[in-house]
């Protein structure tokens, strides 16, 4: 198969577009060769997080790579066949470990055998889909397509210390793709859950955390608890709401910082919940673009969402010169801010 050169500062030009190339590289044999990655970012190439997701995809599969290193900016990648069985890798910073298993998933689910993968690093980063959402959220979308995925937490990571680790466990599918998705309504809803996790802090930031949010949007004190982290290595805190409907369950989330009252991140994350309660749409801007490449590689299908992101055009961009696929973006008519996506299957 042809070499495929992919500009790696497309679109959205960051982390993503280099791991989607790698899955469907991973995916389809196909060796890639990606240029200017990350090319307009402050600290432009490979960072820990996507080394460790080319490193664990040249472990996967057995490919010949060149351009591995930190700050590099261009990589060849040419896989070979996807070895299935026991692999762990780590990032050695607090890089997201969920930003790997991005890399990764897509090939494991239509790979052969079972895949089971450990991944140091931090499990609860900004700007990432943090463990609870994978869990909650995308694993069991994805499961109710057929596909067999199970995940552990052994211990939280939080930046800057890192130190977390975790591990899901995929029974690739083969040849038995993946069902279509049909996901244009989000239906009753069925539970609700605000969950304030803190790491080597007060239990109160907590505390006012979960009154603030519980205030904001109505619910039960029966809806809502605090754990504590009890192994982390290092200080953490996340406030992750989630609404759990008929047919979809989303999740929104705020990270504690020094400085910012505990307040003001349990007000950010509970807002961002009420918005998505108040519109129609039922797929909510980050799990539309991680949906995607499984569907692409999978059964396609369609659902419905908000305005699409940069992440998620550059995905439609990249499925089509990757694999031919034309995924079809379209506003709807009369129903302003509501978007069907329809991938349609591979052929
Ligand atoms: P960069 O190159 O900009 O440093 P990166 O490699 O760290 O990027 P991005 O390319 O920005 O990461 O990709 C972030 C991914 O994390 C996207 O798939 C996005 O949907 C997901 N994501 C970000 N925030 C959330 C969130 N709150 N919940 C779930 N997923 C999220």
């Amino acid at each position: 198969m042809d070499t495929l050169t992919i500009d790696g500062s497309h679109g959205e030009g960051g982390g993503q577009i280099l791991r989607s190339s790698l899955a469907l590289a991973l995916a389809t044999g196909r060796p890639i060769r990606v240029v200017k990655i990350r090319a307009g970012r402050a600290k432009p190439g490979l960072l820990r997080q996507h080394l460790t997701a080319v490193n664990a995809a040249r472990v996967l599969s057995g490919a010949e790579v060149s351009g591995a290193e930190l700050g590099s900016r261009e990589l060849v990648f040419t896989p070979g066949p996807m070895r299935a069985g026991e692999h762990a890798f780590s990032i050695g910073s607090a890089g997201s470990t969920l930003l790997v298993v991005q890399a990764l998933l897509p090939a494991l689910l239509v790979g052969e055998g079972r895949f089971e993968v450990t991944i140091e690093g931090g499990t609860h980063n900004p700007s990432a889909p943090t463990y609870d959402y994978f869990v909650r959220v995308l694993a069991p979308m994805l499961r109710r397509l057929g596909a067999r995925i199970e995940a552990r937490l052994d211990r939280p990571g939080f930046y800057p210390a890192g130190g977390g680790r975790m591990r899901i466990v995929i029974e690739g599918g083969g040849s038995q793709r993946l069902a279509p998705l049909d996901l244009c309504e989000r239906g009753e809803v069925r539970s609700r859950l605000a969950i304030a996790l803190i790491s080597a802090l007060p239990r109160h930031v907590a505390e006012r955390e979960i009154a603030t949010a519980c205030d904001r949007l109505g619910w039960d004190a029966s809806a809502c608890g605090v754990v504590e982290a009890a192994r982390s290595p290092g200080p953490g805190n996340v406030v992750s709401i989630e609404v759990q409907c008929e047919y979809v369950t989303e999740m929104f989330v705020a990270f504690g910082e020094r400085g910012l009252a505990a307040e003001r991140v349990a007000l950010a994350a509970a807002e961002e919940a009420a918005a998505w309660l108040a519109v129609v749409p039922p797929v909510g801007a980050h799990l539309a673009d991680q949906l995607l490449v499984p569907l692409a590689l999978g059964g396609g299908g369609r659902f419905r969402t908000v305005q699409p992101t940069l992440h998620t055009t550059t995905q439609v961009d990249l499925l089509k010169q990757f694999i031919g696929v034309e995924v079809a973006v379209r506003e709807i008519a009369g129903s302003e801010g509501v978007w069907e996506i329809e991938v349609p299957p591979r052929s």
